[in-house]
Order: C-alpha cells, then structure tokens, then sequence
C-alpha cells in the first residue's frame, strides 16, 4: 500500500491533459516546466491513448457541436499525456497559465499563447469547475497512481 497516497480537498486540484499535437511536437517538457513554475504540484501523471469511446466520453458536452466529430479524431490521433495539478484555487489559476480556448486571443505567457497551433490544438486541457475536476482525476487516475 502507499500509505503517502492521499484525497485532496475540493478547489485544490485541476486535472489537464496535454493534447496529440503537443506531444507530437516536443512540448511535453516546456509544458509541464511552466506549470511547475507557476506554482503547481504535479501529482499525477502519465502518457495513454484515449480510445475513440473515450474521446467521445470526455466530450460528450459538445456532442451537438459541429466540431465535435474533428475534434474527437483529433484527440485519439496520437498519445496524450494526463495528469493532476495541485494549487490552491487550481481550477481558476490553471485556466488563467492556459489562455483562452482561440490561440489568437490568449494572453501573452500563456500555454495556448506559447503552444497552439488552432482553435481546436489548442495544446492543453483544463478542468473548468472543482466537479469536473474531481471526475475528470477519478476517471484517469485510481487513488494508487495519485500522490
Ligand atoms: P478544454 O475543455 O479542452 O480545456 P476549453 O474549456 O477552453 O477547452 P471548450 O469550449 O470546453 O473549451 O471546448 C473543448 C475543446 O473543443 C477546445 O479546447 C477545443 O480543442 C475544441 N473546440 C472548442 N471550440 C471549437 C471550435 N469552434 N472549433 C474547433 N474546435 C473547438
Ligand atoms: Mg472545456
């Protein structure tokens, strides 16, 4: 047993996911350095493959989206790499390092400013509520892959 293991309050963690094209073009370590550097504790981490069910799963918000389909293959057209981030107030101060949704109108500094290329890679995934947050960790991760 991994008696370090531990829950962590609501509002303390986000969960995000570095998209296929990130990965695909070098930007897991640049990343991953920013978001130590901002303040966050990594506790949890790793590369998979989402499945098409899964994609659509993670997604499923958008389902009536014209994007929708796209972005679901785009999702599964390469690895991916999850992971949990633990900050106080991680939810809103992770949206704040990712930048806006559109590239184009992300803040200078941001990860969507540094490392996308479209609307749709836009190089991160970040949870938008501490709800979501806890499901989207409890989905990826048991409680032995979390410390
Ligand atoms: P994410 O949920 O990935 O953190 P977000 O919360 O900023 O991003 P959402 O509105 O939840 O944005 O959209 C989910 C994802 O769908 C976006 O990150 C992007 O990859 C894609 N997407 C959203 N809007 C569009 C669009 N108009 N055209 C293409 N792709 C889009
Ligand atoms: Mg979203």
């Amino acid at each position: 047993m991994h008696s370090e293991n531990k829950q962590t309050m609501t509002g303390n963690i986000t969960f995000t996911i570095i998209k296929p094209h990130a990965v695909r073009n070098g930007h897991i370590g640049p990343i991953l350095n920013k978001i130590s550097e901002s303040g966050f504790k990594i506790t949890a981490l790793k590369m998979l493959y989402l499945t098409r069910g899964e994609a659509q799963h993670f997604y499923k918000v958008h389902r009536d989206r014209p994007f929708y389909s796209d972005l679901v293959e785009f999702m599964i057209s390469g690895p991916i790499v999850v992971g949990i981030l633990e900050k106080e107030n991680a939810v809103e101060d992770y949206r704040q390092l990712i930048g806006a949704t559109d590239p184009e109108k992300a803040a200078e500094g941001t990860l969507r400013k540094l490392f996308a290329e479209s609307m749709r890679a836009n190089a991160v995934h970040g949870s938008d509520s501490d709800e979501n947050a806890d499901m989207e960790a409890t989905f990826f991760f048991p409680y032995s892959e979390r410390f």
